[in-house]
This record gives structure tokens, sequence and C-alpha cells, in this order.
């Protein structure tokens, strides 16, 4: 049986060393991950990969690029930002990895393999593209509440050690 092709995958049989660019267009759907299933993702997406291919490793550089639909935390306006994201994956005929940086992944490479894969990477690529918080900037109003939510929990947690505080003090003059 023949394995499905995947959504993001570069043919290296038959290639020379060198630099390739492959650019690829697709939708989050075409993914078929919940996590990618979300409405901020409706734009189509752009995924640019460099692959670098030596005698011992193949490097992929990937970049993701897409338009987001979100809505402001705060007063729930739309907001449209342009995400991007990177990530470097290093493909590698099983020699012990070299140090890695946080942006970076390495893979066995299968001997023979006609393609390299890399729809899964290209999603993690995209999750972590996304932001935490979005606040729109037509209201001043909402980055200050932002910037007092913030604050706020700060304020919570010094509460709660100055109340642990007292607490302390209250069991130690009954003891
Ligand atoms: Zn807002």
């Amino acid at each position: 049986m023949r394995k499905e092709k995947g959504l993001i995958e570069i043919r290296i049989a038959g290639l020379s060393d060198g630099v390739q660019e492959h650019t690829f267009t697709c939708w989050a759907a075409d993914f078929r991950n919940p996590e990618l299933d979300c409405p901020e993702l409706r734009n189509d997406i752009l995924v640019r990969v460099v692959a670098n291919m030596t005698e011992s490793e193949i490097v992929a550089d990937i970049e993701t690029a897409t338009l987001a639909e979100f809505s402001c935390d705060i007063c729930l306006a739309p907001v449209q930002l342009r995400l991007t994201g990177r990530y470097r994956v290093i493909f590698a005929n099983g020699d012990e990895p070299r140090e890695l940086e946080s942006e970076e992944d390495y893979r066995a490479l299968e001997h023979g393999a006609p393609s390299i894969d890399l729809t899964e990477d290209v999603r993690e690529t995209l999750l972590l593209s996304r932001p935490m918080k979005v606040v729109c900037s037509d209201n001043p109003e909402c980055g200050m509440l932002m910037n007092d939510a913030a604050a706020g929990t700060d304020e919570a947690h010094s509460e709660k050690n100055s109340w642990q505080e007292s607490l302390e003090k209250l069991k130690n003059r009954f003891h």
C-alpha cells in the first residue's frame, strides 16, 4: 500500500547537494488537526522551506506566514494579525545530533528515503506563531486594561504572600 503523500513534503531522491527552495500554499483545514481547526486561521497559509542538502545532513528552514482573524481580548473588536513562524529541522544520517537551538529539531534521515515530510513541523510552527494575548490598537483603553490586568495578577500574588506572612505570624503567636 502506498503511503499517503504528506501535505508539506519535499522530494530528495536524485537531488544533488545544494540549496533548494520550496513554497506551498495551504489551508489550516488541510492539516486535519483539531488544534489548527480554529476560526482565526481562515486565510491561506504560505509555507516556505529552504532545504540545504549536504553529504551528511539536510537542514530544512521552515517559514510560515498567514493573516489571522482574531478578536480583541477586551472589547472583542476584530483584529487582523500577520502571523509568522520559523523552525529548523535537521535531518542527519544517524549521527549524534549537534547542540540544538531552542527552535531546532533533529530527525534521523531514513536511508534511501525518497522524500522528507515536514507536515508535522509546519503544523508546530503555525501553532507556535499564535500569540497568547490579542489586544486591538484602535481602542487605547484596551491596551491599558490589558496592562492593568497583568499588574492585577502581580498584586494578587504579593497580596497572597503578605496574607500568608500574616498567617505565619498569627500561627507563631499561638505557639
Ligand atoms: Zn479592544
